[in-house]
């Protein structure tokens, strides 16, 4: 695993302090997303039918039933992104519990979404009073985090809703702490098993208290 160039590049614009790090996912993690996606496709025309984890193969076309292919439900979740603003919000907690961890860490937002709507997310994210610095990444999470991190090893911690971004950041930063949380509980039931090493919080209270011990805050 490699690190994003352009991650990297915005890596470089931050000033990075000796604080714990504490990286937070955006969507369904700050921003609630799976509870307003199916909304946002309901205007479009277009139903989530979860019948397994992920968007792939479980968005129908309702003018004709058909499942809309991967790259159509690629273009939907662009076009929903062209639009977050109309559609997101926090998730419940989060502002409150992120803003009293942030008076002894340094916090950074970490999305996997095209660099192209970096600002957009940054405009909605600054509307809802959450100045943290904003990162987007095409590629694996876990080089972006080592290298926030930098070279001091300060604590870090991790939150993010998708196994596969929690498990590249344990086998790329192997002594940080990692949290499963998601905004919507009721995803759970669809998910493989959480992989060892991961921690699994069912709201933003007991992250928090969670993420304050694991950093020595
Ligand atoms: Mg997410």
């Amino acid at each position: 695993m490699t690190i994003d160039p352009e991650t990297s590049r915005q890596i470089d614009e931050l000033s990075l302090s000796n604080d714990p790090l504490l990286v937070l996912d955006v969507d369904d993690v700050v921003l609630e997303f799976i509870r307003p996606f199916p909304e946002y496709l309901r205007t479009r025309g277009f139903e989530l039918k979860l019948e397994n984890f992920g968007l792939n193969g479980n968005i129908v076309d309702l003018s004709s039933g058909d499942r809309a292919t991967d790259k159509a439900v690629s273009q939907l979740v662009d076009a929903f992104f062209e639009v977050q603003h109309d559609w997101q919000k926090l998730a419940e907690n989060a502002s409150e519990t992120i803003a009293r961890l942030s008076k002894a860490s340094q916090v950074v937002l970490l999305t996997a979404m095209p660099h192209r709507y970096r600002q957009t997310r940054r405009t909605l994210l600054d509307q809802l009073e959450m100045h943290y610095p904003l990162l987007t990444t095409e590629r694996a999470k876990g080089p972006a985090i080592k290298r926030l991190r930098g070279d001091q090893l300060r604590p870090v911690a991790f939150v993010d809703d998708m196994y596969y971004n929690l498990v590249s950041v344990r086998d790329t930063v192997e002594d940080a702490h990692l949290f499963h949380l998601m905004a919507d509980n009721s995803v759970r039931a669809l998910m493989p098993p959480i992989p060892e090493g991961i921690t699994v919080v069912e709201h933003w209270k007991e992250a928090g208290e969670k993420i304050a011990r694991a950093l020595n805050l």
